[in-house]
């Protein structure tokens, strides 16, 4: 069997989703393959014995691309926003300390005052980024201290990539803090600088503002979003069914003719579908092998993105055998404290309906790019670790009356040392065969805001190339 489509998205993880849904509206005859039985990739809400797990992210934050795909799909008011003013806490001396955001975290005790005057130099002082790459551990050691890297930053890298800071580019993984060295010789003046910058040439969007770093989850779970989009695709959307092969066709002669062939395996048997414009939102090394039959250089780029490994362990206690106040948001864990936990959300103090009355849930992060050993355990064995582990923390009495445990052996997108230049070769690569688009969490980010930002910008492009 042989389909024709003006455009074929493979994955539909809320990257595919986003630009084939955008596809969609712009009136571009679209389709959009899925491996897994089910839409959403990583997004996972499951409900069971009256809670409400997220087994992959947890929460994210707003950006004006994720506000606009809510309010067009209708969802906006099924968004719950946690309290911005939530603590945060970081585990440091063998307690949970508060972590004030802004201003308030220089004069915070935790704060070493060789760090309070490495960061008086940044403001008042000059300095320069050294090229080509240099590792956010590399960074922090170079600019402020290690005792700001321990306490404050890796762990913060460990929320955001479960990543290892001695390997991840600042220049990849955190853009604004090394345009803004590179801007001004100086972080704190840059950001400002930079930030300007940055709206001046997108042009103001109120909601983004509005919206903020505020932290949202959907009051029946983050699939959500992903139900809505899936509604909207409809018979447009297969899942359990993988592309296993792609080849680029020759379209020299004929400007309108498919420039890609795609072979899919499902249970309707084998198909392929011809395409003008192809969009690949798989993770990358699927990327790699699925486009290695154009060029080998794909393999040997999307092949070097290193992955790290997560767990993600949701328990739920009685609230009353729970001696701490589980007042905030929930805590980070330097890796120095020696403990397998990373961090852990407490989900039923940020959003509401994510335990039964009386109960609470708390979702732990185990692994990541520093402890990769740790996801080869049983879902078993780390659930007691994770309980094992709190316990002193959170003063816990007794053991937990739920338990969830998902691993994702490959979950986060490392931004590691050389990335910029690795998208970079992609991207020459990606020259050789007009039509062929990259939506993924290894571009611009692996938060979902901005997969959903670079979606619709993928989105754009290839409307644009239409009308061309
Ligand atoms: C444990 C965890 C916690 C996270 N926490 C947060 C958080 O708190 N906040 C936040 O903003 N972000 C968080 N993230 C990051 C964010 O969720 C992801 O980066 C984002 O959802 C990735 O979406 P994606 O569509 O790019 O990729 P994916 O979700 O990986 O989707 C890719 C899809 O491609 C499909 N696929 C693969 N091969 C093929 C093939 N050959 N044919 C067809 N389909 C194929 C896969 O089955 C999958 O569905 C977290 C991620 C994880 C794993």
């Amino acid at each position: 069997m042989s389909d024709r489509v003006e455009a074929l998205v493979v994955g539909a993880g809320v990257s595919g989703l986003a630009s084939a849904y955008a596809l969609q509206k712009a009136g571009i005859a679209t389709r959009v393959v899925e491996a897994a039985p089910r839409p959403g990739g990583v997004i996972q809400s499951v409900k069971r014995d009256g809670y409400l797990v997220e087994c992959g992210p947890q929460s994210f934050s707003g950006n004006g691309s994720t506000a606009a795909l809510c309010r067009d799909l209708g969802i906006e008011d099924e968004r719950v926003l946690a309290d911005p003013k939530a603590p945060r806490y970081i585990l440091i001396g063998g307690k949970l300390q508060n972590v004030p955001m802004g201003p308030g975290l220089l004069a915070s005790p935790f704060m070493s005052g060789g760090t309070r005057t490495a960061i008086l130099r940044d403001i008042f002082g000059t300095s320069q980024s050294p090229e080509p790459d240099e590792s956010v551990a590399g960074f922090v050691r170079r600019k402020f201290s290690e005792t700001l890297l321990d306490r404050l930053v890796g762990p913060f890298v460990s929320g955001i990539y479960a990543g290892d800071p001695e390997k991840l580019s600042l220049r990849a993984a955190f853009p604004i803090l090394y345009e803004a060295e590179k801007a001004a010789g100086s972080v704190a003046r840059g950001i400002f600088k930079v930030l300007k910058q940055r709206k001046a040439a997108n042009g103001t969007q109120p909601e983004a503002r509005l919206e903020k770093a505020t932290l949202q989850a959907f009051r029946e779970g983050n699939e959500t979003l992903i139900r809505a989009i899936a509604a909207r695709l409809g018979e447009r959307l297969t899942c359990g069914t993988e592309v296993s092969r792609i080849e680029a066709m020759d379209c020299s002669l004929e400007p309108k003719a498919a420039r890609f062939r795609a072979s899919l395996r499902g249970p309707r048997g084998e198909e392929t579908v011809e395409t003008e414009r192809l969009i690949l939102a798989v993770p990358a090394e699927t990327a790699g092998r699925l486009l290695e039959p154009l060029d080998l250089g794909f393999a040997a780029q999307f092949g070097a993105i290193a992955y790290s490994g997560v767990a993600v362990v949701s328990l739920g206690y009685r609230r009353s055998d729970i001696g701490n106040s589980l007042a905030g948001f929930g805590f980070l864990v330097p890796r120095s404290s020696g403990l397998s936990l990373l961090g852990t959300v407490w989900n039923s103090s940020l959003f509401p309906g994510r335990a039964p009355e009386g109960q609470a849930l708390l979702t732990s992060f185990v692994g990541g790019a520093t402890n990769p050993g740790a996801i080869g355990k049983t879902p078993e064995t780390l659930a007691q670790l994770v309980h094992r582990e709190m316990t002193p923390l959170l003063d816990l009495r007794k053991e937990p009356v739920f338990t969830s445990v998902t691993i994702w052996e490959r979950a986060i997108p490392q931004y590691n040392l050389g990335h910029t230049a690795r998208i970079a070769a992609i991207e020459t690569l990606r020259a050789g065969f007009p039509g062929l688009y990259f939506s993924a969490n290894y571009l611009n980010g692996p938060a979902i805001a901005t997969c959903v930002q670079h979606a619709m910008k993928v989105a754009d492009e290839v409307r644009v190339s239409f009308a061309n």
